[in-house]
């Protein structure tokens, strides 16, 4: 059976248990109400750890004050049954108030890469990313860590707090899971409507509109920024946040499409804000 752990102190004995038995430990960090995406990442820590981690923490840090905190979906059953399907052994579920005590004052920040894309229009939520995981790197205490490239910036933003603070925790991305019609996996799209899902797809169509354009040949960024903003505009109840045509590694907009860019999008369907993402590497 699974174990629900609710409290930091718990956990910590837990993980040095099980470290003290020379078990290696696989860690997936997420908000939960788990879908496929979630699960094909405890998925590939259970083949690469003797124990998985699953936390699962509606982070209130991460949210701005007009964001949608109070609405995001929360399934602890589900979460349960799914995580154990997966292969975890532990998952931490701690509250609010575990987290965060009275008095609580120190945050984690990365600079630089964190102003653009989702950090441009969120801001203060990578500071809110970059200072749970770190508390929870030091609960968990994982020898991997596993995050989805569905959140390609997240990842970028993770890896440098990583090398910048000398975690030894190593990071694996994983890929995006998707719907079988091309939607990305999100715990979010349960709160679309069902004329919101279907103009939603535009989003996944969008991109791989784009990957194809590259793939016959097209290298100019601002040709296929276009073909993806003419297909979202498309859709009337979808509103582009932004459309970003960058170098994997810094983030910086690229002009020519070559070595590894991604290619990420924010739009916000209904009252839903969604985001995606390709990775072409040409
Ligand atoms: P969240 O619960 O949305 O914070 O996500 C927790 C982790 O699952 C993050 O590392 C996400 O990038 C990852 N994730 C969410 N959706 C997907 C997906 N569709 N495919 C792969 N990973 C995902």
């Amino acid at each position: 059976m699974i174990k629900v752990i609710t409290t930091i102190e718990e956990m910590k004995k837990i993980i040095k248990d099980e470290k003290a038995q020379g078990k290696s430990i696989g860690f997936v960090p997420t908000m939960g109400y788990l879908h496929d995406g979630h699960i094909s990442l405890v998925k590939r820590a259970k083949a690469e750890n003797d124990v998985v981690v699953v936390s699962i923490f509606v982070n209130p840090t991460q949210f701005g004050v007009n964001e949608d905190y109070d609405v995001y979906p929360r399934d602890l059953e589900g979460d349960k049954a799914r995580s154990e399907e997966g292969g975890a052994q532990y998952i931490f579920h701690p509250t609010v108030e575990e987290m965060y005590p009275y008095g609580y004052q120190t945050f984690v920040e990365v600079f630089g890469i964190t102003d653009k894309l989702c950090g441009a229009s969120r801001p203060g939520h990578f500071r809110g990313v970059t200072t749970v995981v770190n508390k929870l790197f030091q609960i968990v205490s994982p020898h991997k860590a596993y995050f989805g490239l569905k959140d390609a910036q997240q990842v970028a933003v993770i890896e440098k707090m990583v090398r910048d603070l000398n975690i030894e925790i190593e990071v694996v991305p994983c890929p995006i899971v998707r719907e079988s019609d091309g939607l990305a996996m999100s715990s979010r799209n349960v709160n679309l409507s069902e004329t919101d899902r279907q103009s939603a797809l535009v989003l996944s169509k969008s991109l791989f509109k784009a990957k194809e354009a590259i793939e016959a040949g097209i290298q100019d960024a601002k040709a296929i920024y276009l073909i993806i903003e003419k297909n979202i505009s498309e859709e009337v109840s979808v509103h582009i946040d932004y459309i970003k045509i960058v170098d994997f590694d810094t983030l910086e907009d690229v002009t020519v499409i070559e070595g590894r860019v991604l290619i990420a999008l924010a739009a916000k369907v209904g009252k839903v804000r969604l985001i995606d993402n390709i990775i072409m590497e040409a």
